[in-house]
């Protein structure tokens, strides 16, 4: 392409007004600069270092050996369909069948369809704060408009009930939840779940409920999914929910959506032009991690309690940095705004001086709608991660 030709190129509207994923931005700098021989520690990006399930990687391997290389149904291969169906019936007695569930290109393909599904031009979505660097962009997309609730470091980011509902307006649209809250860890407790998705029902307000961290709760702290409130509100919850955290899948692409018949329709329509199906081998491995995976889960998810001890420990220890334990998830997301400074004004600065100086890739956390932290993903080995935070503690040693 010429200089004349890419000048006069005009993007549309809705690409001009987004940006890349601050996440997958910082990741991606990341592993340029691992490939150029940097010896960076790459604490950005939340993903599991822990293999797929064994069984996961036997059976799409088969599955591909059979030659199950073809098309599937856009909304995912029958078994794994009913599969999911009758896991969150058996765990929270949601009355959701087999047509009622979406298989999806991640978690992320699930909610980008489910917000063209259900946004228009004007209406407003309630997300609290802060929030998954997606999120706004999706809202957006659509030409919706996000309303926040902040939600606060002293009582763990929690989702407050009465904070949600008085940001309700005639024009609100859906409530989007994300309990254990990437980057917060911030959960709902079972009781405002319940308030927020009456008080939804009753104006006709979808709650989407992003659930991708459901198995990250630490401490036996309690976990309450909108699941089980589905069939007392059946037209208005929606569960959203990935292979990619729960079974450290992240690069088979692999989410799902269960909700309302006529919602879920709308969103495969939109995924029968963008995507069609998921991947099909991937979505066999995705049904034998679902029969077979839990072992693998339960021990991934004891060793995160155990890195997150550790993590908030250490950076808590730092003067200038404070650091609650989060309750789920597994991202820290310490307060970091006494470092600020000349060179290092704001978390994307002092991102980039991290990176720059220190070598560490963490995400700034004015992405997730608060410029006073960084977040930074545990989801590594207990020795990288205390390289990087000795590294951090280092450059941070004159704050
Ligand atoms: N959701 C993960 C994160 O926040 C993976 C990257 C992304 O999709 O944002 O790091």
């Amino acid at each position: 392409m010429t200089d004349a030709t890419s000048q006069q190129t005009r993007l549309s509207r809705r690409a001009a007004g987004i940006g890349e994923s601050a996440t997958l931005g910082v990741s991606r700098r990341a592993k340029e600069l691992a490939a150029q021989g940097v010896a960076i520690v790459d604490l950005s990006a939340g993903e599991p270092d822990f293999p797929s399930p064994a069984c996961a990687i036997e059976a799409a391997r088969a599955a591909l050996a059979e030659g199950f290389t073809r098309y599937t149904a856009a909304a995912g291969i029958p078994e794994l369909r009913a599969a999911l169906a009758e896991r969150y019936a058996g765990a929270h007695g949601s009355p959701w069948r087999s047509s009622d569930v979406m298989v999806s290109v991640g978690g992320k393909g699930a909610l980008f369809e489910l917000a063209l599904a259900l946004f228009d031009d004007g209406d407003e979505v309630v997300i609290p704060s802060p929030y998954w660097v997606t999120f706004p962009e999706h809202i957006r997309f659509c030409g919706a408009r996000m309303v926040t609730v902040d939600t606060c470091v002293v009582d763990g980011f929690r989702i407050h009930a009465d904070a949600v509902l008085a940001a309700l307006t005639p024009r609100t649209r859906a409530i989007l939840l994300n309990s254990p809250c990437n980057p917060t860890g911030g959960i709902v407790a079972a009781d405002d779940l319940r308030q927020i998705v009456a008080a939804a029902a009753q104006r006709g307000i979808v709650v989407l409920s992003d659930e991708t961290y459901e198995r990250f709760v630490y401490d036996g702290g309690p976990y309450a999914s909108v699941a089980a409130l589905a069939a007392d509100y059946p037209d208005t919850v929606v569960v959203i929910s990935s292979f990619s955290k729960t079974y450290a899948m992240t690069g088979w692409r692999l989410g799902y959506a269960l909700g309302p018949p006529q919602i879920i329709r709308a969103a495969l329509n939109i995924q029968s032009h963008a995507t069609s199906n998921a991947t099909s081998f991937a979505m066999k491995g995705a049904l034998a991690a679902l029969a077979g995976g839990e072992e693998e889960v339960v021990r991934m998810v004891a060793e995160f309690g155990r890195r997150r001890d550790l993590v908030s420990a250490a950076l808590d220890a730092i003067p200038g940095v404070s650091c609650r334990p989060p309750d789920g998830a597994f991202y820290v997301f310490p307060n970091v705004a006494s470092c600020y400074g000349p060179g290092r004004q704001g978390s994307v600065e002092l991102a980039e001086y991290l990176l720059d100086g220190a070598r560490v890739a963490v995400v700034p956390g004015v992405a997730f709608g608060n410029d006073d932290h960084i977040r930074i993903s545990f989801a590594t080995s207990r020795e990288v991660l205390r390289e990087g935070l000795g590294r951090i503690a280092e450059a941070l040693g004159a704050c």
